[in-house]
């Protein structure tokens, strides 16, 4: 399973690491960081994410 966020979407929200914050974070500069390659377990959360992003900037690709 590989992660995406576009960048120039994302506008650092943070509902994702919400849902799924053992992928996403906020840093104290407010920049979003997250994890490419997570762990396949985390599926559901990532899923998740993808629909809670107000920007729709999440894309997850791959099986
Ligand atoms: S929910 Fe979307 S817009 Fe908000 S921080 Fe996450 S990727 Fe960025």
């Amino acid at each position: 399973m590989q992660v995406f966020v576009d960048m120039e979407r994302c506008q650092s929200h943070g509902s994702c690491t919400y849902v799924a914050p053992a992928v996403f974070e906020l840093g104290e500069d407010d920049v979003l960081r997250y994890e490419p390659d997570p762990d396949p377990s985390l599926r559901e959360r990532v899923e998740e994410a993808v629909l809670v992003c107000p920007a729709q900037a999440i894309r997850l690709l791959g099986a």
